[in-house]
């Protein structure tokens, strides 16, 4: 299988190229040339469990990695999980699920993807003979996640820039405190935009990115959104045939990488009936979808902090399926908002999307009552997607972090401080972490004096 650029001027590239490759060179976003068809080994499908129900999926799309690697490959990146499920769907009511995403080694659920890219890096690195160094900025969760996906593996080395100060404690201590010797925490003197900026800057020179094989580390991997549709099958396939064709899948979202990931399986011919997009008070997505216009704010902190962001870096793949696949229009828009910060579609058509908001001012009330009604512990992202449940369909809220993430939210909600034992474990080790400048130059030499070579 191929994978082409939504912007439509970078050659088709095979899946491994297009994973190494993160952004394509046009600015564009990769995805895969045609979308294959699994409406008829839904049946054979049932009967998988997780690790397998992945390996059936992503071989259709690894074509390139021949398929007993590949199996190795996902069946490691999903050891590190607690629960035997993986993903479990638990009901919680007449026509209500909820879907745990967050069981993974950082306890939310960018683990499905990172894990796995770690392995897929890891594998590259050996096939190639190569080296690889990855470089990215977090404001929380991503590079948390990011680190325990390339934890003590050989040949790789990983820094993650974030600002000082301006993480959760919690995410600070699964960055800081891992004791892998491949691992670098930058804690930047400046805002998450001053480190995304000087990153820019590194990666524009060319010689510096050619000399350590720099790679990225960013929500818009195509490896991220194909592993994140595998928990969508999966939880699917949980739910009592006679419910399957009213399922509406309730993301909490963000940068739009995990609601497309459902939406692309849906347009794979699995037959779900809808997606709600569920935003914060920072809530593009959620005025895109009910007034058909994409325009920027301003990012307002919020208590679901890992879905403060003002453009959502996926939302292009669906831009390109909106335009009826014209990669020349795609650009139109993307230059357009580029310019002016905003860009109308006519004739928008939300399909099978509905939106809702929520403000800080929601989130506690929306913890208490799932608290009283369910007997369940909502951390304050999957609270956002518990703001609006419709009764007549059957609605999967995705839970993508786990409440003992948040301790302070939830205990100033319900009077329960949520605990895990892996959080608790790292309050006993040390942290370790370079202040640093948040400059290209200071940052650069960093990267000279410590990358693997
Ligand atoms: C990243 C993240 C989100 C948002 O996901 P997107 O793919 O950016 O929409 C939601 N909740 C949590 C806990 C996250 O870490």
């Amino acid at each position: 299988m191929r994978f082409l650029s939504t912007r439509g001027q970078t050659p088709p590239l095979g899946f491994s190229d297009a994973v190494a490759t993160g952004l394509a060179p046009d600015g564009g976003l990769f995805l895969p040339e045609t979308l294959p068809d699994f409406s008829s080994q839904l049946a054979r499908f049932e009967k998988l469990g997780y690790a397998e129900l992945c390996f059936e999926f992503l071989r259709v799309f690894a074509t390139d990695i021949p398929p007993e690697t590949l199996r190795a490959i996902i069946a490691k990146s999903y050891t590190a999980f607690r629960d035997p499920a993986i993903a479990p769907l638990k009901p919680l009511a007449q026509n209500l699920y909820v879907l745990e995403l967050f069981h993974g080694p950082t306890l939310a659920f960018k683990d499905f993807a990172l894990q796995l890219l770690g392995n897929l890096y890891d594998y590259q690195c050996a096939m190639r003979r190569e080296t690889i160094n990855v470089l990215g900025a977090t404001s929380g969760d991503t590079g948390a996640a990011a680190i325990h996906g390339l934890l003590g593996k050989p040949g790789t080395a990983i820094f993650i820039l974030y600002p000082d100060g301006r993480v959760s404690p919690l995410q600070e201590r699964q960055m800081t405190c891992t004791g892998a010797d491949n691992v670098f925490a930058l804690a930047v003197d400046g805002t998450f935009d001053d480190a995304q900026t000087a990153l820019k800057e590194i990666f524009g020179d060319q010689e510096f990115r050619l000399r350590h094989r720099l790679s990225a580390v960013n929500s818009i991997n195509l490896a991220r959104v194909l592993a994140q549709c595998v928990y969508y099958l999966y939880a699917w396939l949980r739910v009592p045939v006679i419910e399957r064709r009213d399922v509406e899948f309730v993301v909490p979202t963000g940068n739009f990488g995990n609601v497309l990931a459902g939406w692309l399986l849906q347009q794979m011919g699995v037959p779900i009936r809808g997606f709600r997009v569920a935003t914060n008070q920072n809530d593009i997505l959620y005025r895109m979808f009910t007034t058909g216009e994409y325009r920027i704010g301003d990012v307002l902190p919020s208590l679901a902090p890992s879905m403060d962001i003002q453009v959502a870096s996926n939302f292009e793949r669906f831009i390109y399926f909106q335009v009826g696949r014209d990669p020349a229009r795609v650009r139109e828009v993307m230059a357009t908002f580029k310019k002016t910060g905003a860009y109308r579609f006519e004739n928008f058509d939300r399909g099978v999307f509905s939106a809702s908001r929520c403000t800080d001012a929601d989130i506690p009330g929306i913890i208490q009552r799932v608290y009283r009604d369910y007997g369940y512990i909502a951390d304050p992202h999957t609270a956002c997607g518990f703001a609006q449940i419709n009764p007549e369909r059957v609605s999967i809220v995705l839970a993508t972090a786990s409440p003992a993430k948040f301790p302070d939210t939830i205990k100033s909600a319900i009077g329960i401080e949520p605990t895990d034992p892996s959080l608790e474990a790292l309050k006993k080790r040390p942290v370790v972490k370079h202040r640093i400048a948040a400059t290209p130059a200071a940052i650069r030499a960093f990267v000279d004096a410590r990358a693997v070579r």
